[in-house]
């Protein structure tokens, strides 16, 4: 499941404040094979993502000192590292405001361990550049440099998380074709889920937020598509 040749253990920064459910997801995923470290409040957590450069962090929202969202905030100042934030508050509002801070991919507590260990896979095997060789894909403006995961938009940098940009990128090799929530859904994030739509549309918000709105238009009872000139 990891590519050949990456003998390395995934280290995965564990932030929870309640000890028991950090000691269970502490053990599922050393079981699983990931190197784990554990914080279990705000500060912590900026300070062990920031020096140990964790492959992934599953991040609370609630915790002491500040929250989830400020880690969040704080980290991807600095550091590029994917994120699943896990909430116990029902509030979408939260969620939403997570994933605009560029968090991953969310679970509302309480979650399955085996949920957890396959959300996790499916984000590192994204974030993972596997592509051998440089490949750069144009289209309307934009350029994805997908080995060195950049981005530019008429000239500008873009800086897109690891599942923006391959949503941008799933949309773009479509070339104008016009996608599902679900097809989206199942093609980045690897999974279905009826719910699933709202985080392809808060996805598409917060790309929008960087790009302007002429990139990905909405297909209204379809879903997104690329748009096939740079003005239309
Ligand atoms: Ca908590």
């Amino acid at each position: 499941m990891w590519r050949s040749g990456d003998l390395r253990r995934p280290t995965v920064l564990v932030v929870e404040d309640e000890p028991d459910i950090a000691d269970a997801v502490q053990a599922r995923l050393e079981g699983e094979g990931f190197d784990v470290s554990v914080a279990i409040d705000g500060p912590a957590a900026v300070a062990a993502a920031l020096h140990g450069s964790p492959d992934l962090i599953v991040l609370d929202l609630n915790l002491p000192g500040f929250d989830g969202l400020e880690v969040c905030r704080q980290v991807h100042a600095q550091k590029r590292i994917p994120v699943i934030m896990v909430t116990a508050r029902d509030h979408e509002s939260d969620m939403l405001v997570g994933l605009g801070l560029g968090a991953d991919d969310y679970l509302t507590k309480p979650f399955s361990m085996r949920e957890l260990v396959a959300r996790i896979r499916v984000v590192l095997r994204r974030s993972a550049t596997t592509e051998p060789t440089a490949a750069t894909i144009e289209h309307a403006g934009l350029t994805l440099d997908t080995d060195r995961r950049l981005a530019s938009y008429h000239g500008a940098h873009i800086h897109f998380t690891p599942t923006e940009f391959d949503l941008v990128r799933v949309l773009v090799e479509a070339q104008g074709g016009v996608l599902s929530r679900e097809a989206l859904l199942h093609r980045v994030w690897g999974y279905n889920d009826s719910n699933g739509s709202r985080t392809v549309d808060s996805h598409v918000r917060s790309i929008r937020r960087k790009t302007g709105d002429d990139l990905i238009r909405t297909v209204h009872g379809v879903g997104y598509a690329v748009s096939v000139a740079p003005d239309s």
